[in-house]
Order: structure tokens, then sequence, then C-alpha cells
């Protein structure tokens, strides 16, 4: 079989390719890209026309529930929802139910993902045995087994003596450790930004300051022992300025943020019933949604390469779950579906460029678990055809009722995105295709 994809925009970071041509799929592999008049007579044509095609966007966090709580999502589910945003590969948190702690349950669930899984799907192992934070897991077994990384993901790594042992055998297997920066003694069960919100709405901050001393305790851990580091989800301004000043220092880390971290605000958590304000529980994330401030300070991070790339963090959760008093509802957003229509608001305003942006969503993931069986992100000739073809000028409004994910828990409800996810292949096959004319 033949595919080829007719005048596209071709943005590829890693070859630092960015020009209008084709690029010609045969079976699973790329095997031509650039002006393109030759090839089989029944090669199925496709227009792309004043859309991007960049490899596919790679996810180094979400949340699949599968096992345990297949009500909030299921690897079915999810991986068509990671497949209608674009990711070609995710990787999925291992705060299952039992939790991925041991290389038995790595297999297991490798086997699930390429049963049901439309995409790629890397386990994420975790740093403790059931993520209780005190006995460290078989970390070279679970690699052995195929785990990419390891976490405990919702609780962070409290205790400096776990940290270190995590740390010392990172650097022995080459993979990272995926940590959740929350000092829990400071964040003290906030629910929100610790600021005159917290203030007004009467409920308990969670200050940047919990953040940001874990970040600070696992720069100086991996500055001083080596280890392989990488930190997820930040999302203060003292973060972004700690990460960028140990990078100076050739401290080697890596850090993600996530497009809710980098596109809203605490004051998504106001929401107006005609004049009459009231709080909206579907903001509820942890970290929490900080202030104008830090979400321009992790976009500058962003763009200059302090923060190296972004991943969703896609939590799905039930309506049931998410409602009800705010202090009980469940943390999490879900972020597939909506990951690049926010992400291109900060395109169309000229804080990041395009490339940056894809950049960020396929190579920068990609360098923090290239020690796996990962591909490499490009759509050089010979790769296989992992592919993300996107209009960035498309305009659509989110109702969380159209996606397909179980969790339609997202804060930007009936907001309008400029920029979709057009088309998703997967070694050569579109399991995601949207209004893409076909010529032939
Ligand atoms: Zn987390």
């Amino acid at each position: 079989m033949t595919l080829l994809l007719k005048n596209g925009r071709i943005i590829d970071t890693y070859m630092n390719w960015d020009f209008t041509g084709d690029v010609l799929i045969t079976d699973n592999r790329i095997t031509n890209v650039g002006v393109i008049d030759v090839y089989p007579d029944d090669t199925k044509i496709v227009d792309i026309s004043n859309m991007i095609i960049s490899p596919g966007f790679i996810d180094l966090h979400c949340h699949l529930r599968e096992p345990g709580e297949e009500s909030k999502e299921t690897i079915a589910t999810g991986t068509l929802a990671a497949a209608a945003g674009g990711f070609t590969t995710i990787c999925a948190m291992p705060n299952t139910i039992p939790p991925i702690d041991n290389p038995k349950i790595v297999e297991e669930s490798l086997i699930r993902y390429d049963k049901d899984g439309v995409v790629n799907v890397m386990p994420i192992a975790c740093v403790s045995i059931g993520r209780a934070g005190s006995i460290l897991t078989d970390m070279h077994g679970l690699a052995a087994s195929g785990a990419i990384g390891f976490s405990d993901d919702g609780n962070p790594v409290q205790d400096n003596d776990l940290m270190r042992q995590a740390l010392m055998k990172s650097s022995h297997i080459g993979l990272p450790v995926i940590n959740h920066c929350e000092d829990s003694l400071l964040s003290n069960g906030g629910v929100m930004n610790k600021g005159h919100l917290s203030d007004f709405f009467g409920l308990r901050g969670w200050p940047s300051l919990a953040e940001e001393k874990m970040v600070k305790r696992d720069l100086d851990m991996v500055a001083s022992l080596g280890g392989f580091l990488h930190l997820a989800h930040i999302s203060t301004t003292g973060s972004v300025d700690l990460i960028r000043m140990a990078k100076e220092k050739g401290v080697m880390v890596s850090a993600e943020a996530t497009p809710h971290h980098l596109t809203i605000t605490e004051d998504s958590t106001k929401i107006y019933d005609g004049p009459k304000m009231r709080i909206n529980n579907m903001a509820k994330v942890n970290p929490p949604l900080r202030s104008q401030i830090d979400v321009q300070a992790i976009v500058q991070g962003l763009a200059d390469g302090v923060i190296d790339c972004i991943a969703t963090d896609h939590a799905p959760h039930s309506i049931k779950d998410k409602n009800g008093d705010f202090n009980n509802s469940a943390f999490g957003i879900s972020g597939l579906e909506t990951a690049l229509g926010s992400l291109m608001q900060l395109v169309h305003n000229n804080f990041i460029n395009i490339n940056t942006l894809v950049n960020r969503l396929t190579l920068g993931p990609y360098e923090v678990i290239k020690n796996t069986k990962i591909m490499r992100p490009t759509l050089s000739p010979g790769s296989i055809a992992d592919i993300t073809i996107f209009d960035p000028n498309y305009d659509w409004i989110v109702n969380s009722d159209n996606f397909v994910s179980k969790g339609k828990n997202t804060p930007i409800e009936g907001q309008i995105m400029k920029g979709k996810v057009m088309m998703t292949l997967i070694k050569g096959n579109v399991v995601f295709g949207n209004e893409v004319d076909q010529i032939d």
C-alpha cells in the first residue's frame, strides 16, 4: 500500500526541516520526502495543503486508569483520545489498581497495551512498592521488562533516602526518575493555588514554595549524586528559575509542562452563571493552576528550552468524582484532545514559534526516554510512519460531549480553539482522520 501526502508544511526538528512538500509512505515506512512526482499507479493521494505534517507527538505523562478504574478511562478509550490529539506514543503513569510496581505487572501491561491500544503505549513503573514512598522497587527488573521510567506520580518521592537510591539506580539503568514535586508538609492538603483566590473562596492554598522546595532538593541531589532526573508538570516561576540555574551549571535534568499550566491560570477556577460567580471544579488539578506571572515564566521556559517538553498529564475522571464539594472533588484534567488547540494559542500570540512547539511535542520528549525502544520522531526516509497532520488555523469549540476519552473533565469547555489535529498515522495506517480531502 502506498500513500502520498501532498503539499503539506513539513516540520521535522530533528532534520531541521520546515518546507512545503510531499511525504510518500510505502507500507509502514516513509519512503520519500520532497516534491514527489513519481509514485506507483495505485497510490492513494491525500491533499494536505495548508496543513502541517510532523512526526507523531509523544506524551510522557498520562493516566489510562486501566486496570482498576475503567469507569474513568480504558486503554482503548485513552489511546483513541491520544490519536485524536495527534499523539502516536504515550507513556502511562503507574497509579493504576494494582500499581505497576513489579516486573510481572509491566509485562501484563504491555500485553494489554498491545491488544487494546490504538497508539504506542509505554509503561512507567513505580519508584516505590505500592507507591507508598518507603521501599524501592526492583528498578532493574522493571526496566528489563519494558518500563521506560520510574514515578510515584500523584505522590511525590518525599523521602530523601528513597530519592537517593532511585537516582543512583537510574544512572545505571539510563532511564529517568520522574518526580511529582510537592513537599506534602508545605502543600498540606491544599486544593488550589495559595493566593488571593484561595483566600476569597476560603479554601486551603497549595503554595508555590511546596513545589519549589522539592525541585530544589531534587536538583541538589542530582548535582551531587548524578542520576537521571525528569521533573513532571512544572507550575511555578520559581521552579523554572531553579531549573534554568541548574542547567546553566551543567546539571543533567529535564522538565515538562502541561498545556493547562502553559495556557490558563487560577482564574479558570472562577465561573459565572449569569452575574453570579461560583467555583469551577473542572479547574481543580495537581499541581494547581497558578498566576499569570507563573504562566508567562513557564511559556518563556518552554521557548528557551529550560522546559524540554510538553506532557498532557491527561487525568480523566467521572463527572461524579469531579462534582460536589471542591475540597473533595478529584484533581485532574482530561487533556489529550485539547492539547494542540490550547498550545496553538501560544503560536498565534507569537509567544513561541511553530517549530518550537513541534519540537517540544516530538524531539523534546523523545530525548528524555531515548534509551528505550522508542523510535526517533522524524519524517526522514526509512523511518516508521508515525505521523501527525494538523490544521494550525482550524476553528473549533471545545465540547466535552465530543471527546472520545471517557474523561469529560475540562476547564476550557465552550472555548474557541484555533488549530486541530486532522489525521494521525501509526505505521502508515490512519488511526484518526477528520475532514481531510482525498483526491483519489
Ligand atoms: Zn503528578
